[in-house]
């Protein structure tokens, strides 16, 4: 994207200015002259906090640069405290070692200090704190991990570099932005620089972004919490609401029709509005032709349907059985849900999928749309010894709903139980397979991944990528709602 004034960064950190192109900012790099060490003494000998000192350090760093510059220029610093102590970079491999050594099992803070300055004057300071907690490790993991990475480490405060794959397997835990604890809290930055009028007069003061969900009932969705956190983390002015509609077509299209005169930028469509949201739309992705429902409208000139079932399905599915081999699967339900469960199955390989449901009817027209083999509802469902996954879509086992009668006794210990049912979290079905030692995924993972898509659609909708992720201060933004209602 082409800035209408230049931007530096001050900085020679490679990882810096990889986020800076990541999110399409065009800059240039002058490495500061500033001595740090001379910083350092001087705030340790004056007993100056972390914080302060990493926020002089981003500062003199920024302006060791902008005081020969135009235009915007941004400094960073970050200090890793451990046990209220500050830490530099380790000299050499054994410190590096023993760094790591001390440690795992316990949590540290990056204390991250970002400043941006204007035609020579700081205009702007930003200060973040994400907290990391490195899993405990023996001495042969640790040997075996450095082997791996080498001396490239030496650059790393903590002697890991968590955006590649071995650094990341180092934790256990990370709470706080995942920008930021790389070295610079990109999100709030963008802010600034917009409001900096740096990608143009149309970004100074952006309207304010409208989504929502529209369902009926509807005050029960969870996807208001998930969206209007992923906004406040990226810093976005905007709103997601949960909007009822009567279940009826003309109601459905006549609140679509207002809300699109309203400036919304698009919505998420539950039951019972998933084949009228296809129906409303212009245009449709062949996700949500292949499914035959939609649960994504996005505004704009036409209205255009999509359907992240399955793909939520998918993404949840991977984020919590990695490498899971599924070539076997058994799917109890042939709703809505189920159709974007077996398109998901289908994509991923699985080569045996079987259906079954209550209304068998039901269960053989998805069967014979996707050449599926169909069994009886019954208890003791046969071939269940065989199946890697077993997924309920049926709502049996919702709060309110009768629990879903299984007999799992054929289960193998090493299947996945997989319930797209998120209220309760454990429900009846999921417990029962996770006292015979079966792996379990709840709902609310699939709830989580369906919902980035329509985030990035509508409220990522900037001048630069927004990318909304699903991590462990989400989930317990959910479950601790979940626990509120009594569903966890
Ligand atoms: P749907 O189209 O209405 O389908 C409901 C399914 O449940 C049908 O297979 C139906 O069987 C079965 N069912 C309902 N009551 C039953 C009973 N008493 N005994 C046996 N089977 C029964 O609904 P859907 O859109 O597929 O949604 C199903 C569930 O998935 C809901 O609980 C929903 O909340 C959940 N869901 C979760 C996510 C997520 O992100 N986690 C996403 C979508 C849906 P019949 O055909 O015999 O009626």
């Amino acid at each position: 994207m082409n800035n209408n004034q230049p931007v530096i960064l001050a900085s020679g950190s490679a990882i810096r200015a990889a986020i800076l192109k990541h999110h399409e900012i065009a800059f240039s790099v002058i490495k500061p002259g500033a001595d740090e060490s001379v910083i350092k003494t001087q705030a340790s000998a004056s007993g100056m906090g972390l914080e302060e000192t990493a926020m002089q350090l981003a500062e003199a760093k920024c302006m060791a640069v902008a005081k020969n510059q135009k235009g915007i220029v941004i400094g960073a610093d970050q200090i890793l405290e451990f046990r209220g102590e500050a830490y530099d970079k380790p000299v050499d491999m054994a410190e590096a070692r023993a760094r790591l050594s001390e440690m795992q099992g316990e949590t540290h803070s990056l204390i991250n200090a970002t400043v941006a300055a204007r035609d020579g004057e700081i205009v702007w300071r930003n200060l973040e704190r994400p907290r990391l907690t490195i899993r405990s490790m023996t001495g042969a993991e640790i040997d075996a991990y450095f082997e791996e990475v080498g001396d490239g480490v030496l650059s790393s405060v903590g002697a890991y570099q968590v955006e590649t794959p071995a650094g990341a397997g180092l934790f256990k835990r990370i709470s706080g932005d995942w920008f930021t604890v790389q070295g610079i809290a990109i999100y709030p930055l963008l802010a600034e620089l917009r409001r900096q009028g740096v990608f143009g007069e149309q970004w100074k003061n952006p309207k304010p972004t409208l989504a929502g969900v529209i369902g009926f009932p509807i005050s029960h969705s969870l996807s208001p919490l998930i969206h209007n956190e992923w906004a406040r983390r990226a810093r976005i002015e905007g709103e997601y609401r949960a909007i009822e509609v009567a279940s009826d077509y003309d109601a459905f299209a006549t609140a679509m029709d207002e809300l699109q005169a309203q400036g919304f930028a698009g919505a998420n469509v539950t039951i019972p509005h998933k084949e009228n949201a296809l129906r409303y739309a212009y245009r449709a992705s062949d996700a949500a032709k292949t499914i035959g429902a939609a649960n994504m409208l996005t505004f704009g000139d036409n209205a255009y349907a999509d359907n992240s079932d399955s793909a939520g399905f998918k993404d949840a599915l991977w984020a919590n059985a990695p490498g899971a081999n599924i070539e076997t699967a058994m799917v109890l339900g042939a709703g809505g849900a189920a159709r974007g469960v077996v398109a998901a199955l289908r994509d991923i390989g699985c080569k045996e999928i079987r259906i079954t449901n209550r209304t068998r009817e039901k269960a053989e027209a998805l069967g014979k749309e996707f050449g599926l083999e169909v069994m009886d509802w019954s208890a003791r469902l046969p071939g269940l010894d065989a199946c890697d996954l077993l997924v309920n879509t049926t709502s049996l086992g919702m709060t309110g709903q009768p629990a879903l009668e299984i007999d799992l006794a054929d289960l193998r210990s090493n299947a996945i139980v997989y319930d797209i049912v998120y209220a309760p979290l454990e429900t009846p079905l999921l417990r029962n397979a996770r006292e015979r030692g079966a792996a379990t995924i709840n709902g609310l993972e699939m709830l989580m991944h369906q919902a980035r898509p329509g985030f990035a659609a509508w409220f990522g909708n900037r001048p630069y990528p927004v990318s909304p992720r699903v991590d462990d201060d989400l989930r317990e933004l959910l479950v601790g709602t979940l626990k509120k209602r009594g569903a966890a």
